[in-house]
């Protein structure tokens, strides 16, 4: 079998991935500068080992971002994060030299790889597409004004220039909104910096981060905008070209026919992304009683508390709920013995037989006892947060992806998290960061864990494993 991904008689794939069958010469021409919009298919074959590991490689650049934004990096610290990531990762050399080349068509080819990875729901598409905004903004900052310019003389932008002329005629009002920008510009006179200027005129809505710091001259819908500032109205171009290129995949997707030996390696870019599966428990089965689970819920993350706490008072859960729950406590070390005596004392309202029809089984089942035999993993915050939604009476899910703001909210203050952090937690939700959300309850609720000790959560059996690595705040944490 070829070892290269030449993929000839995958025509869609060719137009939904890009990778074609040109011969692995990297043209100078290809790549004029290092910031790519991504906007044409990467032009060379790819081997299949280079394809995974591509992707894996900006995969950690991308979860790094995801991770320095979590803890608020800025400026110095997020570039110095951003430096010692890249370098290992996804290089980016200066000049026209053949590593050079090779390094954009690495960054150009692993951008697309992940296009695919990530285009398949409305929630990986949003997180793919924070961190490419983040990665893009941060290379940009990083050019000369040169190189920008080369770059943007790339790109079919049409912004409005405006005249000379028309400048003039607003001059006193662009000279107002001018100091902070004038002054960030080398501390020239505002007269003279205005008179310099390039100002383009775009709609206002498509800057709204320079009108909340009051940086443009907005006149009947037009924002005016100095060329310093231009960092808005590319990142504005890049995020609305990549969003609506990563809907198109997505739709293109389902009538692709995958190469057989990608089908694979996606998975497992994606899993890399949900992180470790806790599939395997062979070592840990049997280390946790039935009696125990209720002592140990102070350790379980909230998706699992909400279930233990609502298994408890309604002696019962519906079939989701069941099937994460379960899951989740085979993972965190019961055997199907126990799980049996765990959930035939929960269903106390429930007779023997009942029990054993139509409730027993289904426990064998997830241990790989009955049925198709399969040892079902547990499942990863990416699973619970994107597939079977619940719906009324249902338990299973993700509190900061399922439960309402005022929800949350309560279930935070029962939590013992204080004002600020709540407000912090239910804002990171409202922003569609889930995972981070669930982060920051964890490193709110353990306080005395360094945050850089703490990865994102990924997976529920990890916020257990963390919980139990180091004591949580013991009141904090105390539900029952
Ligand atoms: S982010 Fe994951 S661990 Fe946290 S509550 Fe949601 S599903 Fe559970």
């Amino acid at each position: 079998m070829s070892k290269t991904i030449q993929v000839r008689h995958q025509n869609r794939f060719n137009r939904t991935a890009g990778l074609r069958n040109t011969p692995e010469v990297v043209r100078h021409s290809e790549y004029p500068c290092r910031l790519n919009f991504y906007l044409r298919p990467p032009p060379a074959e790819i081997s299949v080992e280079d394809f995974e590991r591509f992707a894996l490689d900006r995969l950690q650049v991308l979860k790094t971002i995801e991770n320095a934004t979590l803890r608020n990096k800025k400026n110095e610290d997020f570039r110095r994060e951003m430096e010692r990531v890249s370098s290992e990762h996804l290089r980016m050399r200066p000049g026209h030299t053949k590593e050079a080349m090779e390094d954009r068509r690495k960054d150009h080819v692993s951008h697309f790889i992940l296009r695919l990875a990530y285009c398949r729901s409305e929630d990986l598409r949003s997180w793919f597409l924070r961190q490419e905004c983040a990665l893009f903004r941060h290379r940009f900052e990083l050019e000369s004004r040169k190189e920008k310019e080369t770059f943007l003389k790339t790109l079919d932008i049409n912004w409005k220039v405006v005249s000379q002329e028309d400048k003039m005629n607003m001059k006193a009002e662009l000279e107002n909104c001018a100091f902070w920008t004038a002054k960030a510009a080398g501390g020239q006179n505002v007269q003279d910096f205005v008179e310099n200027e390039t100002y383009f005129e775009v709609d206002f809505e498509r800057v709204p981060d320079l009108i909340s710091r009051r940086s443009v001259l907005l006149r009947r819908g037009k924002a005016y905008v100095p060329m310093t500032e231009q960092i808005s109205l590319v990142m504005d171009e890049f995020k609305a070209r990549l969003s609506k290129a990563l809907e198109a995949t997505a739709k293109a997707l389902p009538q692709m026919d995958e190469d057989e030996r990608l089908k694979p390696v996606l998975l497992n870019v994606e899993k890399q992304y949900t992180g470790k599966d806790y599939g395997d428990n062979t070592n840990i089965t049997g280390k946790v009683k039935a009696s125990e689970v209720n002592a140990l819920s102070q350790h379980f993350p909230l998706c699992m508390k909400n279930l233990h706490q609502s298994l408890t008072k309604d002696k019962h859960l519906k079939h989701g709920g069941r099937m994460q729950y379960g899951l989740f406590l085979k993972g965190i070390g019961l055997s199907v013995e126990e799980a049996l005596v765990f959930w035939r004392k929960a269903f106390s309202n429930h007779t023997d037989d009942k029990f054993q029809k139509e409730y027993a089984y289904n426990i064998r089942h997830n241990y790989g006892l009955e049925g198709r035999r399969v040892n079902y993993a547990p499942y990863s915050c990416m699973k619970i947060i994107q597939s079977n939604q619940p719906s009324t009476g249902d338990h299973h899910g993700c509190p900061f992806r399922h439960f309402s703001s005022q929800s949350l909210e309560a279930n935070l203050y029962k939590n013992k998290v204080a004002a600020p952090q709540v407000n912090e937690i239910v804002r990171l939700a409202k922003d569609r960061h889930y995972q981070l959300a669930c982060t920051r309850y964890f490193e709110v609720t353990h306080p005395d864990m360094q945050s850089g000790q703490i990865g994102t959560v990924e997976h529920p059996n990890q916020y257990f494993d963390m919980s139990q690595g180091k004591e949580p705040e013991s009141e904090a944490m105390k539900t029952d």
